[in-house]
């Protein structure tokens, strides 16, 4: 039927009719806004800053509304720089002119504006701009972004804290003394990544292999020592805190399937990091080996890495960094998939990201139904003089600046006190005893 047939069939009053329909529809189009102006956004830039010594990188978005802008976490530790570059050389003269209102189309477009996508440096320069939209959202609502999201689901954050020791003395005291802050989850480990000083000789360095400051780790202390540590700490501390570890991918797979069953009968809250990213294949045949509670996703950038393990419940908590994925907006849609599978979420939340995207990470936990955990964060006195606003902590729970947006800004006179370290930030090598590489 063409427009002349369709006039003739419905008469002149029907066409009274419709014309007034579209005219109510086209005045009722306009208040979406309320009545505010169109947003647009008039400038971008990548803010880098060190306050305690790691590198952050927090993206600002200006609006034509004088006084309005929003802050984003960029924050790429291990590669600063070129993230800085893609936000300020690429994303700043795609997006300026255009729509600060419509987050998810301006994500879309942006996410595609390089063609190849997907990767670390471009998911976090996306990512500031995108949280600087919540944040400039949240400030024109008036609203925390966790009322955005659709409120809170909890009235706090609960969080789990980092403990380490030398040996499990060391250890004891340390959980011992963050259970007597409130803390009610603990992660645990010997040493830092794998407990390199429990290892045996490094042959490598002897044989003038690589470089004498590379780092050295073997598999057997490793694996040996763990369920001689999960068994202390559950002797000393008690049947009621919570212990998590974390494998940090070190190992071969089949050995951290072999560890996982042996520390069931410990009761782990979750073990994370069993495989590296690489190694997606394992976690079917770890999920039909044991039950213990995995964690699961830090060094993951998209949906290719995420989707058949929740979708086939081989994780029980998904813990990417929000920025690598590429802000909030993929998030909160990662957290409504895993919501459907009773997989828990677990945000990334170490030292380095910024206060902004700790706040992101701390907004989201309280607004989806299935939160898990989030890994503590404290900010020390320089953090909190460049960032005003940064989330606290007080009995084990994490709490918001209640403040329109995300609650945090930025003082950038402070931030200019504090320059990136002279040292680039890529992590060095971690070698077996013969030398051989191993990779997180
Ligand atoms: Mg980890």
């Amino acid at each position: 039927m063409n427009r002349r047939e369709l006039f003739r069939g419905i008469g002149a009053a029907g066409i009274v009719t419709l014309l007034s329909r579209k005219r109510a529809s086209a005045t009722t189009a306009e208040p979406s806004r309320r009545g505010l102006p169109a947003l647009k956004i008039t400038d971008i830039k990548a803010i880098t800053t060190a306050p305690s010594g790691i590198r952050l990188t927090v993206v600002k978005v200006e609006t034509n509304e004088p006084g309005l802008y929003g802050l984003g976490c960029a924050t790429f530790n291990q590669r600063t720089l070129p993230v800085k570059v893609a936000v300020d050389e690429y994303l700043k003269p795609f997006a300026v002119g255009r729509s600060a209102d419509d987050i998810e189309d301006l994500w879309q477009n942006a996410y595609t504006s390089s063609y190849w996508r997907n990767g670390p440096v471009l998911n976090n320069a996306l990512s500031g701009l995108d949280q600087a939209l919540w944040d400039i959202k949240g400030k024109r609502a008036g609203m925390p972004v966790y009322q955005l999201l659709g409120g809170r689901c909890r009235f706090a954050v609960d969080t789990y804290a980092h403990c380490g020791g030398r040996d499990v003395i060391e250890l004891q005291d340390d959980v011992q003394k963050q259970m007597a802050e409130g803390y009610r989850h603990v992660r645990i480990q010997l040493g830092g990544y794998g407990a390199a000083h429990l290892s045996q000789q490094a042959d490598f360095r002897t044989a003038g292999f690589g470089e004498p400051k590379d780092g050295h780790m073997d598999v057997f202390p490793y694996i040996s020592s763990t369920p001689k540590m999960f068994a202390h700490i559950r002797k000393t501390c008690g049947e009621e805190i919570e212990l998590l570890h974390d494998i940090h991918e070190r190992i071969p797979p089949i050995d951290a399937i072999n560890l996982i069953k042996s520390l069931e009968e410990f009761r782990p809250y979750f073990i994370e990091d069993p495989f590296a990213p690489e190694a997606n294949g394992w976690f079917k045949m770890l999920r039909e080996q044991t039950s213990v509670p995995i964690a699961m996703g830090e060094l993951f950038n998209n949906p290719h890495e995420w989707v058949d393990l929740i979708v086939n419940r081989h994780i029980d908590y998904i813990r990417v960094h929000l920025s690598q994925i590429g802000g909030l907006t993929p998030g909160r849609k990662l957290a409504t998939l895993a919501e459907q599978f009773q997989v828990l979420t677990a945000w990334h939340g170490p030292g380095d990201v910024s206060p902004v995207g700790h706040a992101a990470n701390a907004h989201l936990d309280l607004a989806v139904h299935n939160f898990g955990i989030q890994e503590r964060v404290l900010f020390d006195e320089a953090t909190q003089e460049v960032f005003p606003g940064c989330p606290t902590m007080k009995n084990g729970y994490m709490m918001v600046h209640e403040a329109p947006g995300w609650g945090v800004d930025i003082n950038e006179a402070a931030a200019a006190k504090y320059p990136l370290p002279e040292h680039p930030g890529y992590w060095s090598p971690i070698r077996r005893r013969d030398g051989t590489a191993v990779r997180p």
